[in-house]
């Protein structure tokens, strides 16, 4: 039998006034204290500190990820019309790519999350998105002294005043850039468009598959015997990471090379053999 205490400092009519709403009553408030219930539990404290270790870890992951785009920055860019064409590697996440903010408007965000019917869903900046649309952009590009074009991967400045300050990669030279220049708003309104695109994207796609899922039952013969849309939503291929994207175009460029290799020698053994047959045929005729 539950217990209920009142604070006898109150009279009993004052404190049937009291609206009831349901998280400040004072009987809420006593009962809890009496079944030593605390508004904050142990478990949910627990909950909050795994959080914020494992957001420690993604912060870590993110830096790594990010060092490692950077350095193998050429080897991407050689497979860029690879990377367009295949869904896996131009979905990848590449939010790790930009970084930068400005006054007024606060740090650069290069991935937005939101809930759609109870669940939680991250849109980021995808590596697709950042070769094609992102530096494809003049006002993500600065010229290199040595003729190639050098990407913009960290800028700040004020979208007021319309100063602003980047840093930039070449992918030749391996040259770091910086440079104070204007268009600070153009980059940072830029990619938050950017944002807005790939949240359109993953919302037409849902609803492609979706009407997809409804004409392949529609179509069907053999119902399923609990007939439904979502036995025919298959989805998509999962988006590779950076890490397996780098790996696999490392693998492509030595397979390519070894076959070259190996096609050459193939080629030499054929001259020597019929540069042999050419000594021989007229002596043996
Ligand atoms: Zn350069």
């Amino acid at each position: 039998m539950s217990k209920i205490v009142f604070d006898d400092k109150k009279s009993i009519d004052e404190l049937l006034k009291t609206p009831d709403d349901g998280k400040g009553s004072i009987t809420t408030f006593l009962k809890r204290q009496e079944a030593g219930l605390s508004p904050v539990s142990d478990e949910m404290r627990q909950a909050a500190a795994d959080l914020k270790k494992m957001g420690e870890i993604w912060r870590k992951t993110l830096k790594r990820r990010r060092k490692l785009l950077y350095d193998n920055l050429a080897l991407v860019l050689r497979h860029k019309e690879e990377i367009l064409k295949t869904p896996r590697y131009a979905n990848a996440d590449a939010s790790c790519a930009l970084e930068g903010g400005g006054a007024y408007v606060g740090p650069l965000l290069t991935a937005t999350g939101f809930r759609l019917a109870g669940m939680e869903s991250k849109i980021r900046i995808t590596l697709g998105t950042l070769l094609s649309d992102i530096w494809g952009n003049e006002a993500f590009q600065v010229p290199c002294g040595c003729g190639a074009v050098a990407y913009v991967r960290e800028f700040a400045g004020s979208p007021l005043s319309g100063s602003g300050w980047v840093e930039a990669i070449c992918p030749r030279c391996g040259r770091t850039h910086h440079e104070d220049c204007g268009g600070f708003g153009s980059r940072y309104f830029h990619v938050g468009h950017m944002i807005q695109k790939e949240l359109e994207t993953a919302a037409r796609r849902f609803v492609e598959k979706w009407n997809q899922a409804e004409a392949e039952l529609r179509n069907d013969k053999q119902k399923w015997s609990r007939p439904s849309p979502a036995n025919y939503f298959d989805g998509e291929e999962e988006p590779c990471d950076l890490e397996t994207l780098v790996n696999e175009l490392r693998l492509k460029e030595i397979d390519a090379e070894a076959n070259s290799e190996l096609v050459e020698r193939i080629r030499k053994i054929r001259r020597e053999k019929d540069r042999g047959k050419g000594r021989r045929s007229p002596s043996g005729k």
